[in-house]
């Protein structure tokens, strides 16, 4: 089953088992302030949870673009990607854990037939903390549906307890279900052991969070007024699992534009890490981008600014003078375009705003190539605040400045470069190294990269998980 087979049967699924067919929500969140953007299909429809809002049946399910800006420097692996569809599925004040899990089990094993042996699931393993006991509710469901005890693993509530996205709101336990993808990936789990959630089991489902608390702002659960169910499973990985990939950027979604990447640079062959990160970062970059962002230095904006500034250098750094970003665009279009119509009909504009995007910060890295050169001349070496300097004046990352010394037989120092980073993050930040706060003094010289003219340092306030 390819990508858009699997769209089709999660969605008709639920429908032939009463839920209603809801649009997705663009990524851009609308009337909420408090989220850079949507990271799960639930964020869209928080309202009807709580009982603000009534849901336009109690049973819902659907397909939602999510970018996740916390998964950003971990896209490489074998399942993050940073904009990726979230196929989700509800139940409002209506059926709960059972069923629940029910339905995820006949849909994983029936209409999609995964192979039941390679199914684990984790349930929440209770906290004192909490006052709360482990949910053997959702246990004795797995077992009853065909999931043998040492398959159900128990966790602790940071990982079974879904809590409100913000200080308050509606939370509870969940269920996840996780794919062995097998033992070239590591040891197979032993009940009592550690569970692997990072190679061997790949996590595919949060196939229910609970929900029957209300977090107060004193931080006490109390019984929401009626219970739901919210459901969530990356589509990407739901093929991984179905075809036996190794990793996301093997899929029918991903691959096309891998290939693509590959043939903008002239590599074929074997996939290298920066094939699949500049797949992904243009494919994310475009679907924020379709939906009216562009790129800044400041909220939303700096995120496909971020996004093609990365593409642009890691391209530069394969001796790449000119990103020629087209054909990418065009194969992120031809897959997702059908499914959200808006990629299309805005692939103009959007191409045209990251090709400003690209001369902009080429320019400016191309300048930082210049100087570089001049510091070899001049010096013979670079050092690591000769390298910073290059980072914070022409937003010239480290590791490039490193690829091109390399090319021209000097090394640079890299520890050097930490700690001249160090040095400035501690000055930007009014924190010396001490640790005691001082306020900057007048006098004090930001770096430009800190004042917003070019790349990087702005990371570290974007780090959450699109939680502003
Ligand atoms: P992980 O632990 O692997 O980071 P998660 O627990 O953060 O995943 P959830 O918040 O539970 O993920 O989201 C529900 C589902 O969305 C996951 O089970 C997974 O299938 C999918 N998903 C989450 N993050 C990503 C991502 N960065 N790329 C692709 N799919 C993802
Ligand atoms: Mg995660
Ligand atoms: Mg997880
Ligand atoms: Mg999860």
């Amino acid at each position: 089953m390819n990508g858009d087979a699997i769209r089709e049967t999660f969605v008709r699924f639920f429908e032939r088992h009463g839920h209603r067919r809801i649009s997705g929500a663009s990524v851009v969140p609308v009337n909420d302030p408090t989220l850079l953007f949507v990271n799960s299909g639930m964020a869209p429809l928080k309202k009807y949870f709580t009982g603000e809002k009534v849901p336009p049946a109690p049973e819902l399910c659907n397909v939602q673009g999510c970018i996740r800006t916390k998964d950003i420097d971990d896209v490489g692996d074998r399942h993050h990607i940073t904009y990726f569809e979230m196929l989700g599925s509800w139940s409002i004040d209506g059926y709960f854990k059972e069923r629940a899990v029910e339905l995820a089990h006949e849909l994983l094993t029936g209409d999609l037939g995964l192979d039941p042996r390679r199914l684990y699931v984790t349930v929440f393993g209770g906290d004192t903390g909490l006052g709360l006991p482990a949910d053997e509710e959702s246990a004795l469901a797995w077992e009853r549906a065909g999931i043998p005890r040492d398959r159900v693993v128990a966790l602790p509530a940071e990982d079974n307890f879904w809590g409100p996205a913000g200080d308050s709101g509606p939370c509870g336990p969940c269920t996840e279900v996780f794919l062995d993808t097998g033992e070239e990936f590591g040891p197979a789990y032993v009940p009592g052991g550690a569970f692997d959630t990072k190679q061997r089991y790949i996590e595919i489902w949060n196939a229910g969070v609970f929900m029957e608390f209300d977090k107060g702002l004193d931080g006490v659960l109390r019984p929401l007024p009626f219970t739901s169910v919210d459901t969530g499973s990356g589509l990407e990985r739901m093929e991984l699992a179905l075809n036996g990939l190794d990793s996301v950027h093997d899929t029918s979604l991903l691959a096309p534009l891998v290939r693509s990447v590959q043939d903008v640079l002239g590599e074929k062959g074997e996939v290298l890490h920066h094939h699949r990160v500049i797949a992904d970062h243009m494919r994310a970059a475009v679907a924020i981008m379709s939906d009216g962002v562009r790129p800044g230095n400041e909220g939303r904006g700096y995120i496909p600014r971020r996004l093609i500034r990365k593409c642009v250098t890691m391209a530069m750094g394969r001796h790449q003078e000119r990103f020629d970003f087209e054909p990418i665009v065009e194969a992120v279009v031809g897959s997702l375009g059908g499914t959200y119509p808006h990629f299309a009909t805005e692939q103009t504009a959007v191409m045209a705003a990251i090709a400003q995007e690209r001369d902009e910060f080429g320019h400016t890295v191309r300048r930082g190539l210049d100087q570089l050169d001049k510091v070899i001349a001049q010096r013979g070496r670079v050092s690591g605040s000769d390298a910073f300097n290059l980072f914070a004046t022409y937003g010239l990352p480290v590791e490039i400045t490193r690829d091109l010394a390399a090319a021209r037989g000097v090394t640079l120092d890299r520890e050097e470069f930490d700690s001249a980073l160090r040095r400035h993050k501690v000055l930007s930040r009014g924190v010396p190294e001490g640790g005691e706060r001082r306020r900057l003094r007048t006098g004090d010289v930001l770096p430009a990269a800190v004042r917003g003219a070019t790349e990087f340092l702005g990371y570290d306030t974007l780090e959450s998980d699109g939680v502003i």
